[in-house]
């Protein structure tokens, strides 16, 4: 049991507090399973993302937040009021965006699979860019345009060959991964006057994979960007460099993670030191970021009640009444998430598997973790479930989607 410096969970006087309210107190108002979100911490690792850039000389980055981590629409709404952009992979998503408030000026709109009717629905809107993953797609994109007559802002999704240190389901960046374009197609593709009739190439992005801890991939395909843009020689108005910077989420993780100053330092060591300079129009292109669990992750916890308790021989099980259906990420990466019990643990603790009431050996949150002697009713908090937490719950077994709360910065339930 161990509290991340700056989570919004804590421990006074042996009881779990969230955003300094007693845990208990707040399941007296809300029934269990809920995810419960910290608006103080969301805008902490915003902001916190921000300064980074500023500092590493970073001018006038624009940061979109990517709605599949959390699309809750509290959330989105004070994001937007920070100023944050969004990029998304749906209508949906953009719906949801443009409801919070986020500017459709800084809305970017990545994925493989954006149907006519998508594609319609950003032009409409005036999006800051699509973001082009096939060719395909962009002779779909020019022939929506020109229905609207309208220009689409289009900006190519390079597809840098490299591979992200990750879990293989969230690494994006290699050749064989659907994700993207090669090199050579794009610049091929810019020699095609057809396609060019109705839309701008506007910039060049990028996106190798998530929860990257290490960044040497991160760093050559940043790199590969920056030569991409000066092979294309022609005036861009951004580079966007994706998301992806991973979340410590505990002791199964590598211990070695980058922290937003790290990434920043080595994104303006690739593009502001190196890549402004060879470049050779007057305006340079502002710097778009990606980022969603980085802000996000630990901004949530998943609260959920015990059960019951059961024993088989030496393994010591407490069944919760959250699963798979509401938090997957146990299940689906075998991603480790703290698991603290309301009650402090003391000296005398007991190896317990938390597991769910679905029908998947796989429904389980934490195995053999050291937690005090549980009984039903007790609760449960899995920590740092604010990214692909909610966004992936499903109705999996006929269960309902677990209901979310969100401390506001007055310390407000909402
Ligand atoms: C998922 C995704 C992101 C966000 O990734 P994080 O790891 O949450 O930062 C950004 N861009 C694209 C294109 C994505 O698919």
């Amino acid at each position: 049991m161990t509290i991340k410096n700056s989570s919004p969970l804590s421990y006074k006087k042996g009881k779990l507090h969230f955003d300094n309210i007693p845990l208990a107190s707040i399941a007296q108002r809300v029934k269990t399973p809920f995810y419960l979100y910290s608006e103080k911490t969301l805008l902490d690792n915003y902001g916190l993302f921000l300064d980074s850039a500023l500092e590493a000389n970073i001018e006038k980055p624009l940061i979109c937040f990517a709605l599949k981590a959390n699309p809750n629409l509290k959330l989105l709404k004070s994001l937007a009021r920070a100023g944050a952009g969004a990029d998304i992979v749906s209508q949906g998503e953009l719906k949801r965006a443009l409801d919070a408030g986020i500017k459709a000026s800084k809305i970017v709109f990545s994925g493989v699979g954006k149907t006519g009717e998508e594609i319609k629905k950003g032009l409409k809107a005036g999006i800051y860019s699509f973001n082009v993953e096939s060719i395909e797609e962009l002779e779909l994109i020019n022939s929506e345009a020109r229905k609207l007559k309208k220009k689409a802002r289009v900006a190519f999704r390079l597809n840098p060959k490299v591979h992200a240190k990750t879990h293989k389901h969230i690494s994006t960046g290699f050749k064989t991964h659907k994700f993207g374009l090669l090199k050579e197609d794009i610049l091929k593709s810019l020699k095609k006057k057809s396609l060019w009739s109705d839309t701008d190439l506007v910039g060049l992005s990028m996106h190798i994979g998530s929860q990257l801890t290490c960044l040497k991939a991160t760093k050559k395909a940043i790199k590969e960007l920056g030569s991409l843009a000066l092979e294309v020689n022609r005036p861009l108005e951004f580079l966007d460099v994706g998301g992806g910077l991973g979340v410590d989420y505990g002791p199964e993780e590598e211990k070695r993670f980058s922290t937003p100053k790290q990434y920043m330092e080595i994104i303006s060591s690739e593009l502001v030191s190196s890549f402004y300079k060879k470049y050779s129009f007057d305006q340079k292109p502002r710097i778009v970021f990606e980022p969603g669990r980085v802000i996000a992750a630990r901004a949530g916890a998943f609260i959920t009640s015990v059960v019951r308790t059961k024993k088989s021989e030496d393994c010591h099980f407490a069944i919760v009444d959250g699963g798979m259906n509401d938090f997957v990420r146990a299940s689906l990466y075998g991603a480790y998430h703290d698991i603290l019990t309301e009650k402090k643990a003391g000296k005398k603790t007991i190896k317990t598997d938390i597991v769910g009431p679905i029908c998947e050996t796989a429904d389980c949150f934490g195995t053999a973790r050291s937690l005090p002697s549980l009984k039903a009713g007790d609760l449960i908090s899995v920590s740092d479930v604010g990214a692909y937490g909610f966004s992936m719950a499903s109705h999996y077994n006929m269960r309902n989607l677990p209901k979310e709360v969100v401390i506001s910065l007055k310390g407000k339930l909402s």
